[in-house]
This record gives structure tokens, sequence and C-alpha cells, in this order.
């Protein structure tokens, strides 16, 4: 099993967790709104500039996550170029890398922002949630193209209950070529590493960043 780990919102603590994987030799991706210091929910204090730049420099891919973090299917089409474009070119500037990949807030999503994501993104991803519908494929068996580029779905610590009761009914689960993606927010340390364990000791999982999970 392949498995891409992400981490949403830039949470402080997720420095730490970046340096520990990375240490470990886990390479992951995370996802930043560019634009905010503390989150829009809880107003936890996020990773600074430059600490997002460390981390890239760990060895972790950088996504972007919008620039101000808002729900961008009720958001006007200026407001969402300027949320997917803008904040591209902000990140890509201070950290003089390429950005890749896109995390819709709040998971939400529709045919208008896939097409402009498309533009400057060469995925996005989406997360699997009660309320979120639209998240149909949780696990793939095959290289990953086209719309499923564009709405690629990731587990969250609470699905993963589920999720892993389904995946451990199926033996087929542990082939090389399945792929599944992770989502973490403000989780500790310890439940992300455990996790991870788990993972790799039933499942045989090797962890990739959601670029090279692509190829
Ligand atoms: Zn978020």
């Amino acid at each position: 099993m392949k498995i891409a780990v992400t981490f949403d919102d830039a949470y402080k603590r997720q420095y730490y967790v970046a340096a520990l994987l990375a240490s470990r030799g886990i390479k992951t991706t995370f996802f930043v709104p560019t634009c905010l210091e503390k989150h829009p929910v809880d107003a936890e204090p996020l990773l600074s500039l430059q600490e997002v730049k460390e981390i890239s420099r760990m060895g972790h891919e950088i996504g972007i996550h919008g620039c101000r973090h808002i729900n961008l299917s009720s958001a006007s089409y200026n407001e969402v170029l300027r949320e997917v474009r803008d904040s591209k070119e902000l990140l890509e500037e201070a950290t003089g890398r390429e950005v890749y990949g896109f995390a819709y807030p709040y998971g939400f999503y529709n045919s208008k922002i896939i097409d402009l994501v498309k533009q400057y993104y060469e995925y996005a991803v989406t997360v699997h949630l009660k309320h979120i519908k639209s998240c149909k494929k949780l696990v793939y068996t095959s290289r990953i193209d086209g719309h499923d580029r564009y709405t690629l779905c990731r587990l969250a610590p609470k699905s993963l209950f589920y999720a892993a009761l389904k995946l451990l009914s199926n033996s087929a689960m542990k082939a090389e070529e399945v792929k599944i993606i992770l989502v973490f927010h403000d989780e500790e340390p310890w439940l992300i590493t455990t996790m991870l364990n788990i993972f790799r000791k039933i499942f045989n999982a090797r962890f990739y960043t959601v670029k090279e999970l692509l190829g």
C-alpha cells in the first residue's frame, strides 16, 4: 500500500511533526493558507512563512490551502481567483519552489472551481466527511488521472476507524498498487506516528508526498 500523508491548515505544532517525520525518512505534503496567522475557526497560531520554508527544506511538499481559508463554493469568481491563483504566486515567490497541489478549504468545490484550479495546479485534494457526498473514491488501485486528480479524496482520523475496518476486511489492500491519502490537522504527534506505524505494520505501507504518489 502506498500512502500520501497530508496536513491542512498550517497549525504551529505541525512544525514539530514535520521535523519528526523527516527524521524518520517520511516525506509528506503540507497545505498552507497563505494569508493567515491564526486559524479561522479555533484562532490557534499558524506556521510563519519562515517555518513553511524550513518544512520545505526538510523535504516535504508544500501545497496551497487558499489565502484566507474561505468556502470557495460560495465566493465570487474574483475571490476564487485570488484564493487559487494569487496565493500560489505568493508562496512560490516566497519559497522559490514550484507549487503543484491545492486543497479545497472545508473540502468544498464545484465544477467552476475545478476548472480554475486545473489552470494552475497539477492536482487538488478534498476530504472525506459525512456532509461531502461528492467524495466517492477513497482507495485508488490504478494510475490516477483526469477528473480524479482534482477531486482526490482524503481520509481524516475520524473516518479512519471505519476505513480501516473496510480495508482490513480485504486482504488485497496489502497490494503494492493500492493508494490512499490521509489528512491530519492539529492532532497530537503521538497519534499521527502511531497511526502511520499501524499502517506500516498491517498494510506494509510506504509513505509519499501527494506529488510523488501521483507520479
Ligand atoms: Zn482547512
